[in-house]
């Protein structure tokens, strides 16, 4: 059965490799971008997950084109990092408003229709460093961790409608965003990480396009780690 799939933040990096791992299943993908054109071959709606009326016409938007919204991937991230005595307010609150408001934003607007389905797929996309903690990050890792919350408490709240909530926790994957980690902090987190190698955004899409299946369909409130080893047992 072909699903309406949404994933926020899917123009570019993980976001784009799971929209694009959805639709070679047959799935109808939808994709968020912030600016710019949505990538060839998927249909995009224009959306800053910080605006609620952006978010809610993205939404509809997307309703009107596929139909209810069944699985939603809540991708859309980013990173504001200093040391905490030097971190401006503004970034602490934008990486949560971002991260955390956004993925409760959208979750909460499919939602409705998802109960009304019966059905539906919630994967949030969290990080490792939530559960690790990590210097010059604590609004990025605040805004990864409090997932967990939302998650569990979405997956209690929706489940009884046929409705899984959970999320993946990625370890260091290879995309723009890692960019600015210096080579001394990735030789440190790949002595941590058994595989002894950075991710790719495939091998994250693979675990969310498992979520999202019927194969995971006894699976809910789960935080799944895709991190080569790094912080297992968190
Ligand atoms: P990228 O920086 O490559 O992509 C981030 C995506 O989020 C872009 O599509 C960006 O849109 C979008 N986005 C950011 N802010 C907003 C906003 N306010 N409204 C709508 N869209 C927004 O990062 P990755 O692909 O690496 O990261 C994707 C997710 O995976 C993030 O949540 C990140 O925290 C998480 N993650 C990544 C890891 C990594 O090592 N790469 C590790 C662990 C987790 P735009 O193009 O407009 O900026």
């Amino acid at each position: 059965m072909s699903r309406t799939v949404l994933v926020t933040g899917g123009n570019r990096g993980i976001g784009l490799t799971i929209a694009r791992s959805f639709a070679e299943n047959g799935d109808k993908v939808a994709i968020t971008h912030r600016s710019g054109e949505a990538p060839e071959g998927l249909f995009g709606v224009r959306c800053d997950v910080r605006d609620p009326e952006a978010a809610r016409r993205a939404v509809n938007e997307v309703e009107a084109q596929y139909g209810p919204v069944g699985v939603l991937v809540a991708n859309a991230g980013i990173t504001r990092d200093a040391l905490a005595p030097t971190m401006r307010e503004e970034d602490f609150e934008d990486v949560i408003g971002t991260n955390l408001v956004g993925s409760f934003r959208m979750a909460r607007l499919v939602s409705r229709s998802m109960i009304s389905a019966k059905w539906g797929r919630i994967v949030f996309i969290s990080s490792i460093m939530g559960f690790l903690g990590s210097p010059g990050q604590s609004n990025y890792a605040a805004s990864k961790s409090g997932m967990l919350g939302l998650t569990r408490s979405l997956a209690w709240e929706l489940g009884s409608r046929n409705i899984t909530v959970n999320m993946v926790t990625p370890g260091l994957i290879e995309t723009e965003m890692i960019q600015a980690v210096t080579d001394k902090r990735r030789a440190q987190l790949l002595s941590q990480t058994p595989l002894r190698r950075t991710g790719t955004p495939q091998e994250v899409a693979d675990v969310v396009t498992f979520l999202a299946g019927d194969g995971a369909a006894y699976v809910t409130g789960a935080a799944l780690p895709v991190g080569g080893g790094i912080g297992m047992g968190q």
